[in-house]
């Protein structure tokens, strides 16, 4: 039995598929056919400027020509006509491709990594990158594809990314279990909005479990059990059961208001990732959409998405709701978020790093093209757009300015838009929540982003486990950031709701209805469950809950006495 992050709720009981990060080793071997092993090696190079030609002009589109001209950089190299000599050279002497190849580049780093100037190191980390390319084509290493896995099966990985999950079939995928990420990781998120049973941060998961092997998923206890017996086959078929009739049952919650006890009438939305998410939202009674991720729409692909297919995008989900509030995030990218095709630099602390709006604002073609294509979808539904990461005023100003110009090029296009546009902030940096009595005169709404917000104010990464005991959005100070948030939200008379996990924890929920939150954006299966629980509380009796609560000095006291009355 293995013990693990409980990340989404369910039993999955399946068989184990490992995703493997794919290796380039092969073993050397002598060539009897020269010319044929030429040819390999020729086809390797045409099919590898292919590739590296796509992603370059990918690259020029989104950020643009320098960047693109490294790329095209590796096309001149790899047909250099001293290096090709050689390899031919060493092929025709009986060296296979693969080994030509590595004993060329290899001479070519350690030159290039002894000289003096940076510019000459850089080669060396370009041939590394030309060799790895090459030798992916030439051993014909092959991409796992999580969207080939058959019914019933348990995915299990060192680390999941964002654009791996991507390509997720529901209906196949009865389990996730991985060795790295927490509650709020993207993979987590994602597994919640799948109804995916997921245990994250399992240690040793890759190499202790085998492919095949048959494997239970508590994600609700966060309990992975291999090779079970039939004892814990039948408690946990029975386990299983009875969490899918408890869903069922929340099903009396449909069609109905979302109201407190005492009258007030809040908006329950949903999250999601792509377009089609909406129909979910929609099936699970959601009452809009508090936030479209739109980073999904940039994974899975080799190239930016153009402006029509945006466009196109935005435009069917604003149809799916039928007028119901559509909030555009725009481009969230960084972090944990990666797309390779952009050629992002690796840094030290992606984090607190060239991310979401620091990039958009800085790679103006693909911003605009965003903006105009939410604004061209605005004319279809109640859409908003809501800038991610904002710290400074300045952000905001900018983004905003950039709306407005952007508007009055389709003005004068004569393409129609939503002229009233709402551009709101996500407040999930301690800067915007302490800033939030100025954002509040310039933004239209807020919606609090609790996942980041929690780990920025804790100063903790929520994919880590060793700091998970600190990522908590009851702590005191998150608590406060919130409460701030609300309150100058509500004193500025915008909106403010919650886009966060935390929107969705029965033990927040007293708490936002006493600050004054007034949206909640959730996952599509949790809808009901948090309809029913702010049926349950009138304003007076969250109000006291508070108070009481923002007296406490530590997270500990939060938590057990907010245990003690939900
Ligand atoms: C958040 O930070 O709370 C949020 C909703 O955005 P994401 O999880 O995509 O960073
Ligand atoms: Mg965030």
């Amino acid at each position: 039995m293995f013990y693990g992050t409980a990340a989404s709720d369910g039993i999955g009981i399946g068989n184990v598929m490992i995703i493997e990060e794919h290796t380039l080793s092969y073993s050397p071997k002598t060539v009897i056919d020269p010319d044929a092993e030429s040819q390999r090696y020729n086809d390797a190079v045409n099919a590898f400027c292919e590739n590296t030609m796509a992603q370059a002009d990918a690259l020029r589109a989104s950020t643009g020509d320098k960047e693109a001209e490294i790329l095209e950089g590796h096309i001149q190299i790899i047909k250099d006509p001293y290096l090709n000599g050689e390899i031919e050279k060493l092929i025709a002497n009986g060296t296979c491709a693969e080994s030509a190849l590595e004993q060329m580049c290899d001479q070519f780093i350690t030159v290039f990594s002894m000289a003096d100037d940076e510019l000459t190191k850089q080669r060396a980390s370009d041939v590394r990158d030309i060799k790895a390319g090459m030798l992916g084509i030439l051993l014909g290493v092959k991409e796992i594809k999580i969207s080939d896995a058959p019914k019933g099966t348990v995915l299990v990985a060192h680390e999941l990314t964002p654009s791996m999950t991507a390509g997720i079939v529901k209906e196949n995928i009865v389990g996730i279990v991985t060795e790295t990420g927490g509650k709020t990781s993207h993979s987590a998120i994602l597994a919640r909005a799948l109804e995916i049973p997921a245990v994250l941060s399992v240690e040793g998961a890759v190499s202790s479990l085998a492919n095949g092997q048959k494997v239970i998923v508590d994600g609700s206890e966060g309990i992975v059990i291999e090779s079970p017996d039939s004892e814990q086959m039948e408690i946990y078929t029975q386990k299983r059961d009875a969490f899918i009739k408890e869903r069922r049952e929340l099903e009396k919650y449909k069609g109905k208001e979302t109201v407190s006890a005492s009258g007030e009438v809040y908006e329950l939305f949903c999250n999601i990732g792509k377009p089609e998410d909406a129909v979910k939202a929609m099936d699970f009674d959601g009452e809009g959409v508090g936030l479209f991720r739109t980073e999904f729409l940039f994974m899975d692909r080799d190239a930016v998405p153009t402006e029509d297919e945006q466009f196109e995008a935005y435009k069917k989900a604003a149809l799916i709701l039928k007028g119901k509030p559509l909030i555009i995030r725009t481009l969230d990218i960084g972090g944990d978020k990666d797309l390779p095709y952009l050629g992002l630099k690796k840094e030290e602390n992606p984090f607190m790093g060239f991310r979401a709006i620091r990039y958009c604002l800085k790679n103006n073609d693909l911003f605009k093209s965003q903006i105009r294509a939410i604004l061209r979808a605005s004319a279809f539904g109640d859409i908003r757009i809501m800038f991610p990461l904002i710290t400074t005023l300045d952000e905001l100003r900018a983004g905003k300015q950039l709306v407005e110009n952007i508007k009055l090029e389709l003005k004068e296009a004569n393409i129609s838009f939503d002229e009233n546009i709402k551009v709101g902030v996500m407040a999930e940096t301690s800067s915007a929540a302490v800033i939030a009595d100025l954002l509040a005169k310039e933004a239209d709404f807020f919606s609090i982003g609790t996942n980041d917000l929690t780990g920025y104010t804790m100063a903790c990464d929520r994919g880590n486990s060793d700091v998970s005991y600190l990522y908590s959005a009851l702590q005191p100070s998150v608590l406060r950031l919130i409460k701030n948030i609300i309150e100058c939200g509500v004193k500025n008379n915008i909106p403010v709701g919650m886009c966060g996990e935390a929107a969705a924890n029965p033990m927040m929920i007293p708490l936002l209805i006493s600050f004054g939150l007034t949206e909640f954006s959730v996952s599509a299966p949790s809808v009901l469950k948090v309809r029913k629980t702010i049926s349950q509380w009138t304003k007076q009796e969250a109000d006291k809950v508070a108070e009481k609560v923002m007296t406490f000095a530590t997270e500990q006291e939060v938590t057990d006495y907010l245990k003690t009355i939900i």
